[in-house]
C-alpha cells in the first residue's frame, strides 16, 4: 500500500520534506501540494511532477489524499489538523501544533472523539541516533535514576526579526520535548535567567538565556539558549545519574592535527545536523500509517510543549519560576 500525501505549506521545510518523501521515503507520494504563494506552490509540484491545488482546505478534501503533511505557519496549524481528523485522515504537523493552550484542547478532544490517534507532530529529535541511544542507555538502568540533565543549543547567528520570546517558541522547544521523552517524566516548573547580553548582535535581543526546568520526580535541567554565538550550530545534551553520565557525540568528522594544533569542524547550521532524522523520522511516520498505529509524537505532546513553552516566556518577562499547569493525560494518551 502507497501512501498518498498532501503539502500544505512549500516554504523552506515543506519543500525539503517533499523531496524526503520522494527521494528517501519509499511507500509514500506525494499526491498534492498547496501554498498561500499559489506560484511557489506550482514550483515545488512541478518539481516532483505532481498537482498544486487551491487551497489547504482542498488538499484535505482531496479524495486521493491519505494523509495530510502541515508545514505552513505556524499559527494556521490547528485548523488545518482539525480539518485532517474531521475528516479521519493522518496529518503530520510541524511545530508547534498549536499556538494557544485552548486550539490544543480542542485537537485533543477532536482526536478523543475520532477515537484513534491521527495526528503526529514534528519533534525530529526522537529520530536522531545520538539521543536514541542516550534514551537507551537511561532506560537500561545503567547509570542508575536521572539527577540532572545540562543541555545548551547555540546558533553561529539568527536575524534580526528573531525576538526575545522565541529563544523559547521556536529553539528551546525541541529540547523541551526532548527531556520529557528521554526522562519519560512531565516539566513541571519553569524559570528563565537573563545573563549579560552578547554585544554582537542585536540591542532588542536577551541573548543567552539559561532555562532551568523542573519534572514531576524532581529531575532538574538547564538550557543554555545562545543563539548568536559567533561560531556555529552546537546541540549538546548530558544527563547525570547516580552512578554514571551519558552525554551526545559530537557530529561525525576528521580530526586534523596540523601547525600545533588539533581540531575538528563544527557544523554551521540545523539541517545537516538534523538531516538524518528528519529522513528517519518520515520513514517511521509512513511505516506506522501503513501499519495502522502511530507511533511518533503524539497531539498530547504537542499540547504539552506549547504549555510548558507558553509558561516558560512568561517567566522570561517575569524573571519568576512559573509552574506548568497542563492538564489530566488522558489514557487515550498512555496517561
Ligand atoms: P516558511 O519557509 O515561511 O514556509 C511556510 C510556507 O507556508 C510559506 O510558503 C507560506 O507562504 C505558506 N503559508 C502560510 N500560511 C499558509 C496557509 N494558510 N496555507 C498554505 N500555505 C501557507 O517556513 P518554514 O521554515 O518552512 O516553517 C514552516 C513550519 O515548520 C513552521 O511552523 C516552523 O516552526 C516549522 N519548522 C520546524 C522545524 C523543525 O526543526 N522541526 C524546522 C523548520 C521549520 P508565505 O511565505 O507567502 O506566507
Amino acid at each position: 500500500m502507497t501512501v498518498h500525501i498532501g503539502v500544505i505549506g512549500t516554504g523552506m521545510i515543506g519543500q525539503d520534506h517533499i523531496r524526503r518523501i520522494t527521494d528517501v521515503v519509499t511507500g509514500a507520494e506525494v499526491v498534492a501540494v498547496t501554498d498561500v504563494d499559489a506560484e511557489r506552490a506550482k514550483e515545488a509540484a512541478d518539481r516532483v511532477g505532481t498537482r498544486a491545488l487551491p487551497t489547504g482546505q482542498d488538499i484535505i478534501a482531496d479524495p486521493l489524499v491519505d494523509a495530510v503533511v502541515v508545514t505552513s505557519w505556524g499559527p494556521t496549524h490547528a485548523e488545518y489538523v482539525l480539518a485532517s481528523i474531521e475528516a479521519g485522515k493522518y496529518v503530520f504537523c510541524e511545530k508547534p501544533l498549536a499556538t494557544t493552550a485552548e486550539d490544543g484542547l480542542r485537537i485533543l478532544e477532536a482526536e478523543q472523539a475520532f477515537g484513534k490517534r491521527l495526528v503526529q507532530v514534528g519533534f525530529m529529535r526522537r529520530y536522531d541516533a545520538g539521543y536514541r541511544s542516550m534514551k537507551r542507555v537511561i532506560d537500561s538502568g545503567e547509570i542508575g535514576a536521572p539527577l540532572l540533565l545540562h543541555c545548551v543549543h547555540r546558533n553561529a547567528t539568527v536575524p534580526e526579526t528573531y525576538h526575545s520570546d522565541m529563544a523559547v517558541q521556536d529553539t528551546a522547544v525541541h529540547e523541551i520535548d526532548i527531556v520529557r521523552w528521554l526522562l519519560d517524566d512531565e516539566i513541571v516548573a519553569t524559570q528563565v535567567i537573563r545573563p549579560r547580553k552578547t554585544s554582537k548582535r542585536f540591542e532588542h535581543l536577551q541573548d543567552p538565556q539559561l532555562m532551568l526546568f523542573e519534572t514531576a520526580s524532581g529531575v532538574r535541567i538547564d538550557l543554555e539558549v545562545f543563539v548568536n554565538c559567533q561560531y556555529g550550530y552546537d546541540i549538546q545534551c548530558e544527563t547525570v545519574g547516580e552512578t554514571g553520565t551519558v552525554r551526545l557525540p559530537d557530529p561525525a568528522d576528521v580530526w586534523v592535527r596540523r601547525a600545533a594544533r588539533h581540531g575538528t569542524t563544527v557544523l554551521q547550521d540545523w539541517r545537516p545536523r538534523f538531516a538524518a532524522a528528519f529522513d528517519l523520522e518520515f520513514v517511521e511516520w509512513v511505516a506506522s500509517i501503513r501499519n495502522g498505529q502511530l507511533t511518533g509524537p503524539s497531539s498530547w505532546d504537542g499540547y504539552a510543549v506549547s504549555v510548558i513553552s507558553d509558561a516558560t516566556v512568561e517567566s522570561l518577562h517575569s524573571g519568576r519560576v512559573v509552574s506548568v499547569q497542563l492538564k489530566d493525560r488522558p489514557a487515550f494518551y498512555g496517561g
